[in-house]
């Protein structure tokens, strides 16, 4: 379908991002990110599956940006990640992606001081990077976060967070999330937990094998 397309700015998007893609060394999208990001700033609910390496985080990373100018009321997305080094790494994207419109994102990670958290989070950021079982922590002890303005939720590493020691927590998030919202899933690999949500996708199930580099 997209095997043309060389530039980030076919698919759509601002030149300013383009721009800043441009200043972290990304000129060409990659097959997940030709394939995902169109589809994302349709409006459409994704599941994207491809090795660890093919850059996967930017095609979430620059629709969501993007989507935040339209309308940046609240807690704009959240993104949950099995690690916090993966958190970090996330957070860090989206703050060099977002750097010309402020964006504030705001990382979630166990281990760290709750009540700093806690203040960080009631700054309003655009963007909350999590680990589940801290996030899930916020939510349980503190009335005033609330994530019922969020437009899309992410599973980075879905493989990971589904169908396993996170199903508590997530269960506790997504209970916490409005109807309303696109679901985005992230993986490298498909599993059975992942083929039982991929009808929320429909015909936005993107699956590359190893080395296709269209
Ligand atoms: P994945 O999540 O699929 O494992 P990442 O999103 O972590 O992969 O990306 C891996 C690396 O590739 C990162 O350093 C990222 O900045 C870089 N990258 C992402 N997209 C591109 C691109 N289109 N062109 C060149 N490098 C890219
Ligand atoms: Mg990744």
């Amino acid at each position: 379908m997209s095997e043309e397309i060389n530039t980030f700015g076919e698919l759509n998007l601002n030149s300013w991002i383009v721009k800043q893609c441009s200043l972290i060394g990304v000129k060409k999208p990659t097959p997940i990110q030709k394939n995902c990001i169109p589809r994302i700033l349709a409006g459409d609910d994704c599941i994207g599956c491809a090795k660890t390496g093919s850059g996967k985080t930017l095609a979430f990373v620059l629709p969501i940006v993007q989507k935040l100018c339209e309308d940046p009321y609240g807690i704009f997305a959240l993104v949950l990640t099995p690690t916090r080094e993966l958190a970090s790494q996330i957070g860090e994207q989206f703050t060099a992606i977002g750097k010309p419109i402020n964006l504030k994102t705001c990382v979630v990670l166990g281990g760290m001081d709750m009540m700093t958290q806690a203040q960080e989070l009631s700054k309003r950021p655009h963007i909350v990077v999590a680990t589940p079982g801290r996030l899930a922590d916020h939510l349980e002890s503190c009335d005033t976060f609330s994530l019922n303005k969020l437009k899309f939720v992410v599973l980075d590493e879905a493989d990971r967070l589904l169908g396993g020691d996170f199903d508590e927590q997530i269960k506790t998030i997504f209970s916490a999330l409005p109807k309303q919202r696109q679901s985005l899933l992230f993986s490298a690999t498909m599993t059975d937990a992942l083929e039982q949500v991929k009808q929320v996708a429909r015909n936005n199930v993107f699956q590359f094998e190893d080395d296709d580099d269209s």
